[in-house]
């Protein structure tokens, strides 16, 4: 636990992760000078975030180890703003925190080139066998055989889902490799993949032109399961799959077998549908597939990028103006309504 108190508002970081992402150091200044005290937990269990949360006025939620309840949330009467260190703000009872006329905020741009990057990365290693080759060569074989045959990249068509912002840094990355790129998002116009470099289509059109395909839309309703039987069916023989999204927007089940039967020639996971991996899952017995755990967000650039952005949002919410990744704009005007 750190602190700055005997100021006037007091942000609280409830449950970082010491292994992944802890605060920088910087924080309690930079928001002595908001006039907010700036205290972290490691905390697991909502009576002990009642404890610390109770007088504070924005309270910033980091794993999804601890949950922002309804019940919580009635009990935090000072509470302004709820902050999700990250993208997903499930672990945030939304409904609830608008009804108490509280601000949810997320923080989705502290790791959108490092997400573009490992896509990268993981289709890179699928072409070119890096994962398998550096396991075999560990086990004392020089099996240059297991790179035959690789998969060059320049001239090849890419296919991404979802041109937000990862979607799209991808899209502007890949051109370097004069790629063709297409997309599909249902929710941008081709103004957009003008911006990016590249070509909006029809999800079917795109499963059957893409040689390779990266995944970069939200898991909603509509996302899950999205590449299933049918979309496997459909898709361009030897099509290299890369998911940095979430896992369920796959079917894994129906992913295992177009892998087995071929249709689908490499696949870099990053998400998977259970996480981790159950220990039987087939994914690990298969060397074409290369899986890295849910990691895509890391580097020492994202962790500053996300404190200073949580000091960003919270330094607004003490003084007064609205911050920026408001993700329930409505309670705003309930707020304007109560002034
Ligand atoms: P974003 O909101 O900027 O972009 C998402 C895009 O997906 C939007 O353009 C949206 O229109 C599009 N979309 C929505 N529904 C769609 C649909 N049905 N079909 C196709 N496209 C659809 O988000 P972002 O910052 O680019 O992040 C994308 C996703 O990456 C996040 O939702 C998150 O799940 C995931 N993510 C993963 C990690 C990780 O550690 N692996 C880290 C950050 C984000």
């Amino acid at each position: 636990m750190s602190s700055s108190k005997g100021l006037p508002h007091k942000v609280v970081l409830i449950d970082y992760d010491e292994k992944l992402f802890s605060p920088m150091g910087f924080e309690a200044e930079v928001l002595t000078q908001a006039g907010a005290s700036w205290e972290t937990y490691q905390l697991r269990s909502p009576e002990a975030v009642l404890d610390v949360a109770r007088d504070a006025g924005v309270v910033v939620v980091q794993t999804v180890r601890v949950l922002l309840t309804r019940e919580i949330i009635a009990q935090l009467p000072r509470c302004r703003c709820m902050i999700r260190a990250g993208a997903g703000y499930d672990s945030i009872d939304y409904k609830a925190a608008t009804e108490h006329g509280i601000m949810v905020c997320n923080t989705p741009t502290y790791c959108t080139d490092d997400v573009a990057d490992h896509a990268m990365a993981l289709l890179l290693s699928s072409l070119r066998h890096v994962a398998r080759l550096d396991a075999a060569m560990r086990k004392g074989h020089f099996a240059r055989e297991l790179a035959v045959p690789t998969r060059r990249l320049k001239g090849s068509t890419l296919g991404i889902i979802g041109l937000g912002r990862i979607g799209g840094t991808l899209a502007r990355r890949v051109r370097g490799w004069e790629v063709t790129v297409l997309a599909y998002d249902p929710y941008v116009t081709q103004e957009r993949g003008d911006e990016v470099g590249a070509r909006l289509v029809g999800l079917n059109e795109l499963l059957e032109r893409s040689e390779f395909i990266s995944v970069h839309c939200p898991l909603t309703e509509e996302t899950y399961h999205m590449l299933s039987w049918e979309q496997f069916a459909h898709v361009k023989p030897g099509l290299v799959l890369v998911n940095t999204a979430r896992g369920p927007i796959v079917h894994e089940e129906a992913l295992v077998k177009a892998l087995q039967e071929g249709r689908v020639w490499a696949a870099g996971l990053d998400v998977t549908e259970r996480e981790p991996l159950a220990p039987d899952s087939p994914l690990l017995r298969m060397d074409n597939v290369t899986l890295t755990p849910h990691i895509s967000a890391n580097s020492p650039e994202a962790r500053h990028d996300l404190y200073r952005l949580i000091c960003e949002i919270s330094g607004d919410v003490v003084q007064g103006r609205i911050p920026r990744f408001v993700v329930n704009p409505e309670v705003l005007d309930h707020l304007r309504k109560a002034e």
